[in-house]
């Protein structure tokens, strides 16, 4: 992959890479831009902050502290403002000084000829002249009119291409969160999703390359009755070729490389009633159509908690849902919420959530997430604990009942068994 290099008229280096998915120009390693391929900005780090740019145009800041603890907090609109005049001030010196003769370039790899290389080096000039151009009141708005809010998604997937199959949760009934109050929940016909999938085609333009995989949005898809859903599928499937399973990794990369609009595979959320309204064949038929992992919030094994927290869902449950959907040859992500219930439900939330994920046969493919407790005002929780006497729950109080459920598991490490992930929702941007 050629990677050029110039000298800003102040000194400072410049270093550009451009791959199939981003490019990126890297001033001093202090300043670091990246841009899909449409010039969207992406993200960016400056001097030790990171800058993560959301499609709705608000931009997520981290950084470590003085005593090297995580910190990040939400930009106001007229920082993100900031940030984005920024960028475009150093992207006019540097595409000013961009030219044939005054690059020198290294070229990683080795197999690039010199047309090649030129050829890139044109399509980085093409890139730069998107970004400088690029329209973000426009692209907010666009976005806006082609998605509802993205409230969340697994962390391995917050690089994916949202599809909304549906709108809203089918319950919206737990406690504790609130993500998706602001919209009914409803079903899309085939003809209205196959223009969504249009439209976010639209959307993302050549920006697209960047996402690899096609989450299939919102709460809870995969509660789509099955005679409803195979055609959602099967739009997908014409939309995207998708990733054939059982590749190693170096056909996995040839494959992607081969297909730049590849996906390795559709992922979605799924919920313990859900799961139950699907049969082992229901879900291996989905599978032929490309679903891969399946990520289903358990949040406890404890049934009072689950009760407490009012989830669709016994433990019980969600355990046989897993089962099936392990039979028909699916990944699963697990998601506990640490914390919930305070110190009230605490023993009996490590006991059984720990006894609940030993009981489902997870292996090597699979994740366990925990997720800590995050307080959302717009959700009854906080008024029914305080009713209560439940406490709210601290980092280190979380830390600990994560560690106390860790031990008691006796599912075998990975490689063996599942990976254990944190899941921080504070963490997500899209
Ligand atoms: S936790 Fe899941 S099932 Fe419960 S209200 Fe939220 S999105 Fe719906």
């Amino acid at each position: 992959m050629p990677h050029y290099s110039l000298t800003l008229p102040d000194a400072r280096a410049v270093h550009i890479r451009l791959n199939a998915e981003a490019l990126t120009l890297s001033i001093d390693e202090l300043l670091i831009y990246t841009f899909d391929l449409a010039g969207r900005l992406i993200g960016a780090f400056d001097h030790g902050v990171n800058y993560r740019r959301g499609l709705d145009g608000r931009v997520l800041a981290r950084w470590r502290d003085e005593r090297n603890r995580r910190q990040r907090r939400w930009l106001s609109a007229d920082e993100a403002q900031a940030l984005l005049t920024k960028m475009r001030g150093e992207l006019e010196v540097i595409s000013k000084q961009y030219s044939v003769n005054s690059i020198q370039y290294s070229v990683i790899g080795g197999d690039e000829t010199e047309y090649g290389i030129r050829n890139t080096h044109h399509e980085v000039a093409a890139v730069m002249a998107r970004a400088l151009d690029f329209d973000y009141v426009a692209d907010i708005r666009r976005f806006h009119q082609v998605y509802r809010p993205i409230s969340i998604l697994p962390p391995d997937q917050y690089q994916a291409l949202v599809l909304q199959a549906t709108e809203g949760c089918s319950f919206n009934t737990c406690t504790f969160c609130a993500l998706y109050r602001d919209r009914p929940f409803r079903i899309k016909t085939p003809a209205e999703f196959e223009q969504h999938v249009a439209d976010v085609l639209a959307f993302f333009g050549p920006g697209v390359s960047m996402r690899r995989s096609l989450f299939l949005a919102d709460a809870n898809a995969l509660i789509i009755p099955q005679k409803r859903l195979l055609p959602l599928m099967q739009i997908t499937a014409r939309a995207f070729p998708i990733l054939p399973e059982g590749l190693d990794a170096a056909a996995r990369r040839a494959w992607l490389d081969e297909h730049p609009h590849g996906m390795t595979g559709v992922f979605a959320f799924v919920d313990g009633l859900s799961a139950e309204r699907k049969t082992v064949d229901d879900f291996r038929q989905l599978r032929a159509l490309g679903l891969r992992r399946v990520y289903i919030g358990l949040e406890s094994g404890h049934e009072p908690l689950l009760a407490w927290l009012r989830k669709p869902s016994t433990a019980a449950e969600m355990i046989e849902a897993v089962g099936r959907m392990k039979a028909a040859g699916l990944q699963i992500g697990v998601i506990v919420l640490l914390g919930a219930g305070g110190r009230r439900f605490d023993a009996g939330h490590v006991q059984d959530t720990a006894a609940a994920l030993d009981a489902m046969p997870l292996d090597g493919d699979d994740i366990i997430y925990f997720s800590p407790f995050q307080p959302d005002p717009a959700a009854p929780y906080l008024s029914i604990a305080r009713a209560e006497g439940v406490d709210i729950p601290d980092d280190a109080f979380m830390a600990a009942q994560r560690q106390r459920i860790l031990d008691r598991l006796t599912l075998p490490p990975p490689p063996a068994g599942p990976k254990r992930v944190p899941y921080n929702l504070a963490d997500f941007v899209y």
